[in-house]
């Protein structure tokens, strides 16, 4: 066995991460000004740039809201994270805010794209009294996701846990069931439990958003926004924190946060935090 040849390293590697077709998590990267991308991804993030040149302004907004979103969760005793569809590390990350607040904060990335894997290292550098893991798991398979957190071992389910799902479910159509996935992972979930999402939405621009998810599906990549009443269905069962769903910079703002004045149209995501009774 030993004696056998080894495949070329860089050529396996490059089919692994999917160089063939661009990838969200790279094309999202890209607009962050992030450098963890490839020309396919470059190509089609420009010409989602083209349709919609705030979708960067939009993207550093999701980032902004995240951070305060899992700041308030955090500071409001939660203290174990399960982030689904995490992407490529850009700091600070998720695990890097909460455990600013809270040291001893359990973490679990999971992301279906090799590329986060390989990056995995910079989303594993937590505190000492913290805990971070990071699973390669689909979604649109909550089932597995489940397991694959559950065999971390580092998340007690008896005890609260947020979920957090930013900047995701516009990957998962209608046909993958995406509020069955939402029902599934939660119900998992100990009460108390909290639900943070951001999600891309038309409302505001509906020609351009039609033309971006056009972009992202003739390149392989699933997609569809939603309006406000059906990101809103998300949460059903749940209770909303204030100020509810609302566009992303409007969700508890604070000075310093974000890419500054900007509007709806601009971010064009929705945004909330809810708990399970
Ligand atoms: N949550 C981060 C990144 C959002 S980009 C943020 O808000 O800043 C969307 C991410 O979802 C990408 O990393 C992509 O790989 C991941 N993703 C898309 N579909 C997925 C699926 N079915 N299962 C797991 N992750 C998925």
């Amino acid at each position: 066995m030993g004696e056998q040849p080894q495949p070329a390293r860089e050529p396996a590697v490059e089919a692994e991460l999917g160089q063939d077709r661009p990838h969200s998590a790279r094309m999202y990267d890209y607009y962050l000004g992030g450098k963890t991308n490839y020309a396919v991804d470059r190509e089609a993030a420009r010409a989602v740039i083209r349709l919609f040149p705030a979708i960067e302004t939009a993207a550093r907004a999701n980032r902004a809201y995240m951070h305060r979103a899992v700041r308030y969760l955090a500071q409001r005793g939660v203290r174990q994270f399960i982030d689904v569809g995490t992407g490529i590390p850009t700091a600070p990350n998720l695990h890097e805010v909460v455990q600013a607040v809270r040291p001893d904060a359990s973490v679990v990335y999971v992301d279906n794209d090799p590329i986060v894997l390989v990056y995995a290292d910079e989303l594993l550098d937590g505190t000492p009294e913290g805990t971070t893991r990071y699973v390669e798991a689909d979604a649109t398979r909550p089932d597995e996701v489940l397991a694959a957190v559950e065999g971390t071992g580092a998340i007690d389910f008896d005890q609260p846990v947020a979920l957090s799902l930013h900047a995701l479910l516009h990957f998962v159509p209608d046909d993958k069931d995406p509020y069955g996935i939402v029902g599934r992972l939660l119900g998992r979930l100990a009460p108390g439990s909290c639900l943070s999402l951001s999600h891309c939405t038309g409302d505001f621009d509906p020609e351009a958003w039609a033309a971006i998810v056009d972009t992202y599906r003739q390149r392989g990549t699933p997609a569809q926004v939603r309006t406000r009443a059906e990101v809103l269905r998300f949460f059903d069962g749940l209770r909303l924190a204030d100020p509810g769903l609302v566009v992303a910079h409007r969700w508890r703002p604070e000075p310093g946060s974000g890419p500054g004045p900007v509007t709806d149209k601009q971010v064009s995501l929705y945004a909330g935090v809810a708990r399970k009774p």
